[in-house]
């Protein structure tokens, strides 16, 4: 737990320099390449003026200078401030100017969204931000990656001594609940939660793994990037998710450690050619961000051959807290999200008065540890809110602990829905749903009501093809649950609407129901 980013890179580079380390579908780099495309690229932020302590922004989708750009920046000392490639104008600009950004890197556009305009304009209009540097772009401005690489004849830079308490990333959270916060991350923090999650993975130099979820989210960064590196593994990037591709990656790059969140394990399971892919490299990953229903865990076993293990954690906890291992039998594996991971303290409190719960008793999820982030970024008053003197963090999420330690996720404290004065927990009734054959995701919610305050509903997708009625839905579920927690509504909907980083977004669709039902 005493080490850097940087560290993590050096013991891979000594071990294995000519192994490759990352492959993006474009190009294969070794460690030694990697390496030495880094050491350019920190000489070039050197030459700008970039110092110790300094905040870079990194807006690109998961391709292999990402990766190379995250070590230069470490190298160098200063901090990494990624951003989500699907942000607009307004949220690019809030961000580059809360974390007072002095060089940005970022391409013309992903996926129709013009990063290149926005970058521009802030960088017009501001004079903290120092220097644009484009990757991959057709747009010509004085410093592209590209050049960078192609023309540096030297790659001396000042050296300086990163200490694992040093910030190494500010890693803005998925904003699910609302405006994100930029969580400062040490290099102990992050090469920490990297280091035990791949030896809880059982990781070793021989494992390829897959990164389908965003490096600019913790998820792919910390237990994906950094957790590969620890090893000196294989990095499989590939930049936008789409099922059959990652099923034809797996084949061809025999992947062994497949990460995702739930909806891509969802709709790999749920695509028509999954049995043409020979998927019989896959050995594990993790799946997790986001609640994960039980049936999923034995269907990625039974159909895809693959001992995925679920885990729990959050932006501020770098990301990991608790892990399921290849031990635990099937139900734990199915139903929990596992124990606290090695160096890290999980417990249950009462949210009223800070008392330990008792086992098998509803509370707020508390953890401890070498993950938990240092506080957020110029937000002192949110920092003193979830982290306490002798450092436990609030998590904001509620759970059960079974006497074995084993943690049951129940929800997050704000999508508890009140009706009528009475509790529903929409994870619980979301996992009925999820029975069904013909469910492809489901999402509850709670709508205001004059009467009960609150009442929940159901908005439903369908598996293609697939035939059900909203009627049906509703007899289902009235014979599975107390007659309270049955929603009020049900609907059945084209689409759920995601966040960047793969997640239902309660608030978007809380949003979208409102406006439908007024
Ligand atoms: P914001 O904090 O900005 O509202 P966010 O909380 O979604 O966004 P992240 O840090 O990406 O941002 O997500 C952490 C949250 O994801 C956790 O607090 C928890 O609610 C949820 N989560 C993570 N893993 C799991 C899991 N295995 N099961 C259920 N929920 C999970
Ligand atoms: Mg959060």
């Amino acid at each position: 737990e005493n080490t850097t980013t940087i560290q993590l890179l050096h013991s891979a580079l000594n071990q294995f320099p000519e192994k490759e380390a990352v492959y993006d579908g474009t190009r294969r780099l070794s460690y030694r390449e990697l390496e030495e495309e880094s050491n350019l690229i920190a000489a070039e932020l050197n030459k700008m003026g970039v110092k110790r302590g300094d905040h870079i922004a990194v807006c690109l989708p998961n391709w292999y200078e990402f990766v190379v750009i995250l070590f230069a920046i470490a190298k160098i000392g200063a901090v990494i401030v990624p951003f989500n490639t699907r942000y607009h104008e307004s949220e690019i600009e809030y961000i580059l100017n809360h974390a007072k950004v002095k060089v940005a890197f970022f391409t013309d556009e992903v996926d129709g969204n013009k990063l290149w305009d926005s970058f521009n304009k802030v960088y017009q209009q501001h004079n903290y931000l120092k220097h644009l540097i484009t990757v991959r772009a057709n747009t010509r401005l004085s410093i592209a990656y590209e050049e960078v690489v192609k023309h540096s004849e030297y790659s001396e830079f000042e050296k300086v001594e990163v200490s694992p308490d040093d910030v190494a990333i500010i890693m803005y959270t998925s904003g699910t609940t609302g405006n994100p916060k930029g969580a400062m991350l040490t290099h102990r923090n992050v090469a920490f939660t990297g280091s035990v999650s791949a030896e809880v993975l059982k990781c070793t130099s021989a494992d390829v793994f897959l990164i389908q979820v965003p490096m600019f989210h913790i998820f792919g960064m910390v237990p994906g990037v950094l957790a590969a590196i620890a090893v000196g593994a294989k990095l499989v990037l590939t930049q936008e998710f789409k099922a059959e591709n990652a099923l034809k990656m797996v084949e061809q790059e025999k992947i062994t450690v497949h990460h995702a969140v739930p909806t891509m394990f969802i709709l790999e399971l749920n695509h028509p050619n999954l049995e043409k892919y020979d998927l019989t490299s896959l050995r594990t990953g993790i799946v997790a961000a986001a609640p994960v229903p039980s049936e999923i865990i034995r269907k990625i076993r039974e159909k895809m051959h693959c001992e995925v293990l679920s885990s729990y954690g959050m932006t501020e906890a770098s990301p990991c807290l608790t892990f399921c291992t290849f031990e635990d039998d099937d139900l734990t594996r199915a139903e929990t999200v596992g124990r606290a991971m090695p160096g890290v303290e999980v417990k249950i409190i009462n949210p009223e008065n800070g008392e330990e719960a008792g086992t098998g008793e509803v509370g707020e999820i508390v953890a401890r540890g070498p993950g938990i982030m240092k506080g957020y970024y110029e937000m002192s008053e949110k920092t003193r809110e979830v982290l306490s003197e002798d450092g436990w963090y609030r998590t904001g999420d509620l759970g059960t602990m079974d006497d074995k330690g084993n943690l049951q996720i129940v929800g997050r404290k704000n999508d508890l829905i009140i009706r009528g004065g009475f509790n529903i927990y929409p994870r619980e009734i979301e996992e009925h749903f999820y029975k069904l054959d013909e469910v492809q995701e489901v999402a509850i919610i709670g709508l205001p009501d004059t009467v009960l305050g609150e009442v929940a509903c159901a908005a439903v997708t369908l598996k293609k093809g697939a035939v059900l009625t909203e009627a049906k839905l509703k007899s289902y579920i009235k014979d599975k649950v107390a007659d309270f927690k049955v929603p009020d509504i049900v609907t059945i909907v084209e689409e759920l609407p995601m966040t960047a980083s793969g997640k239902i977004s309660k608030v978007q669709l809380q949003n979208k129901l409102k406006e439908k039902m007024a």
